[in-house]
């Protein structure tokens, strides 16, 4: 399939599963994997007409404490902004570094961010699973840097090992990575300049999540 034929698949899916959440009035609970402030602001802005939604921030891939609290902090205004909850997951670089061993300088779009979203969207779908959600999903791949095939990959294998919906996305679609940064710059979020392991900070000093 080409990309522009899978670029449709999904928008037509997710346009048709949004309408049925729109007409069924049940406003069900969504956990909404969020990885920076910036990155969840047009996804929330979206989901949130359809969704009783929580922010759930879990990235032990972050290089240092310091900016794991101020992606947080940042998060935390977006949430604040629409009037939802957020959860804090710990912070245990370990868990990073043991899932990208060996694959530390592939770069990025490699299998060390496969593993990397993999590492976070299993936290995700935990804890949906175990505390009653009706669905989960992650905003990462509202970033023109991040594969949506890889992360709906991820979320379908999850969904059927957790038992839990999984939202198929690619938020970057219809202007959705315009949107954030035009909600970011109006909400004055911290927006940063490499994606948020210590090799991506190395690899890169141009472009935020
Ligand atoms: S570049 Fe980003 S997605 Fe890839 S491993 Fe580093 S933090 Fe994770």
């Amino acid at each position: 399939m080409n990309n522009q034929n899978s670029k449709k698949l999904i928008l037509r899916a997710l346009d048709e599963y949004l309408s049925k959440e729109l007409n069924s009035n049940a406003h069900r609970r969504l956990l909404l994997h969020c990885c920076c402030g910036p990155c969840s602001t047009s996804v929330v802005d979206l989901l949130n007409k359809y969704f009783d939604v929580t922010l759930y921030f879990s990235n032990s891939n972050m290089d240092s404490l310091d900016e794991f609290n101020l992606r947080y902090q940042n998060a935390k205004i977006v949430a604040d902004k629409y009037n939802i909850p957020i959860i804090m997951d710990d912070y245990t670089p370990e868990s990073y570094y043991e899932k990208v061993a060996g694959l530390e300088h592939l770069g990025e779009k490699s299998l060390r961010c496969y593993e990397c979203y993999k590492m976070r969207m299993v936290r995700t779908a935990e804890f949906a699973k175990n505390n009653d959600y009706d669905l989960f999903t992650t905003t990462i791949s509202v970033s023109p840097h991040k594969l949506s095939d890889w992360i709906n990959e991820i979320g379908e294998e999850l969904a059927k090992k957790y038992d839990i919906e999984f939202l198929y996305s690619n938020f970057k679609l219809r202007d959705g990575y315009k949107k954030s940064i035009i909600i970011s710059k109006e909400l004055e979020l911290y927006r940063q300049e490499y994606c948020g392991c210590v090799y991506s900070k190395q690899e890169r000093g141009g472009s935020d999540e």
